[in-house]
């Protein structure tokens, strides 16, 4: 596993960073199909856990797992003009099974609203029948042309929250719900910030009424939509006579609403808080939150700081001040024949969050020694209580992850750029969220993103909005109908 050559650092070239991390990190590992990746399982544990967490976001907001087929029958997308239009040309169409032709094309679901409708329609006869609150976890198939490993691959693991209801205003609070569950876990667990509010008509998904999106800040200042929440109106319900007799025995079409985050967080994960010695990782997301590293000369000691380690191990594992269900995740690298320097670059390439050093002195001292993988700050630990202190520690460096990262965020955002030009400069050079007047014409957004490559991530949320606001559109000079945030992004 050791291979000690050095990662090409965030200033040399930052993309080469990340995908040389992803590779020694052992998150992932490209795989003989193109475009498609092999998450490996130092990146699965993070998935696992991102997904338990979630889960049970999900299933305290009211929302039940189910499972849809991964094949689509392919009129079904043709039943949403803009849906089709978006995802058509994404596609992987199945036209043989079994050594024979099939009648009709399966399509291997890019996303699964047809076919979730479809069944929702002939779940659905009365108002009693709704709201109905659904989620998948499963695999989706978009063609992608550029690939990344994460960020965007041709196969990704994702959830898809579907859900029907009788009124506009019903989806609406549902849709602004779920976006309002992926920033508390984005913030809470990926202690990654993110800029909430609604994607413009050109931005939006391909057949919603309105998209609202999470858009994060990256080490490298480019935004990355770390999640997407849909108000569909009715434009499924109609296509796939998604209908219900409502209270006064009229039929009228169902509202819907979908949301999906996938594989892509692990990407943000790692660009928000990773350095130059390989990936660092919030504790609450971690597999191993502690290792520990016993560090002895001769065969007596190694058996006495061995013994030593495993006991402590034992003592963090069965501490219940957590809550018996979130115990301390702890590992013990008694490895032999490597030395403690070797180990202490190796889990630190792979990102545990604290790691404890036991050697013949700190038993003496009745101490261990302790090295953050954030701040990268030591310090001696005394034995007695050790459980509440690395816990806490475990807390304080979830904390300033977050901290930290908000604080980069606002140190390259900016507020009060006063001609395209200036724009032109930040965006060409160190990048950042851009906040500023948009006139509402979607060829004034067009042309910035032909001659920056600079696209408008969202209309922000009132909270996120510049106090005073943002009077003129900053391209045209026009009254402004929007502030805006823009940015490069992945
Ligand atoms: P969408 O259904 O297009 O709204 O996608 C939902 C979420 O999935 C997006 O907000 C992204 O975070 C993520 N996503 C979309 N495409 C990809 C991809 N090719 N690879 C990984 N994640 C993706």
């Amino acid at each position: 596993m050791a291979d000690d050559k050095k990662l090409t650092t965030r200033a040399e070239n930052f993309s080469d960073w990340y995908n040389e991390l992803v590779l020694r990190a052992e998150l992932a590992d490209y795989s003989p199909v193109k475009g498609s990746m092999v998450i490996r399982p130092n990146g699965y544990g993070i998935w696992e856990r991102m997904q338990r967490a979630l889960d049970d976001m999900f299933k305290a907001t009211g929302h039940e797992n189910a499972y849809f087929p991964l094949f689509i029958p392919q009129s079904f997308l043709s039943k949403e003009a803009q849906h089709v239009e978006g995802f058509a040309p994404e596609t992987a169409v199945v036209t043989h099974g079994g050594g024979k032709e099939l009648e009709e094309p399966l399509v291997v679901r890019p996303t699964s609203e047809t076919i979730i409708y479809h069944m929702f329609a002939k779940w659905t006869q009365s108002y009693r029948d709704l709201p109905i609150l659904i989620n998948q976890w499963a695999n989706v198939v978009r063609w992608e042309m550029r690939t990344r490993l994460f960020l965007r691959t041709l196969e990704f693991l994702w959830q898809e929250g579907h859900t029907a209801h009788a009124t506009h205003d019903e989806a609406e609070e549902e849709a602004r719900k779920m976006l309002g569950v992926y920033r508390s876990f984005m913030e809470g667990w990926i202690a990654m910030p993110v800029v909430t509010g609604q994607k413009t008509e050109s931005e939006k998904f391909a057949g919603a009424l309105r998209t609202y999106s999470c858009e994060a800040m990256m080490q490298d200042n480019k935004a990355l939509q770390a999640g997407t929440s849909h108000n569909l109106g009715q434009n499924f319900a109609k296509a796939f006579e998604l209908q219900f007799q409502d209270q006064n025995g009229d039929m009228a079409f169902a509202w819907n609403t979908s949301w999906g985050v996938s594989t892509r967080m692990i990407g943000g994960l790692v660009m928000t808080h990773s350095d130059d010695n390989g990936l660092v990782t919030p504790p609450k997301l971690a597999p191993i939150e502690v290792v520990i590293v016993p560090v002895y000369k001769s065969d007596e000691e190694r058996a006495r700081v061995v013994e030593a380690s495993h006991r402590v191990k034992q003592e963090l594992t069965e501490w219940t001040g957590r809550g018996a269900t979130d115990r301390l995740r702890v590992r013990v690298d008694d490895r032999d024949g490597i030395k403690p320097g070797a180990k202490y670059y190796e889990w630190e390439m792979r990102g545990v969050p604290l790691r404890l050093e036991i050697g013949p002195k700190d038993l003496e001292k009745q101490s261990v020694f302790s090295a953050r993988r954030d701040t990268r700050a030591k310090a001696a630990l005394p034995m007695a209580g050790l459980p509440e202190t690395v816990a806490k520690l475990l807390e304080q460096i979830q904390a300033d992850l977050l901290a930290a990262a908000k604080a980069r965020r606002e140190a390259n955002s900016y507020r009060s750029v006063k001609s395209y030009d200036e724009f032109k400069q930040i965006i060409e050079g160190p990048g950042g969220f851009i906040y500023a007047g948009w006139n509402g014409d979607p060829a004034i957004e067009a042309k910035v993103k032909e001659e920056t490559k600079a696209t408008i991530r969202c209309i922000p949320d009132a909270e996120f909005r510049t106090p005073g606001g943002q009077a003129r559109c900053l391209i045209t000079g026009e009254p402004a109908k929007h502030e805006v945030v823009w940015a490069k992004a992945y």
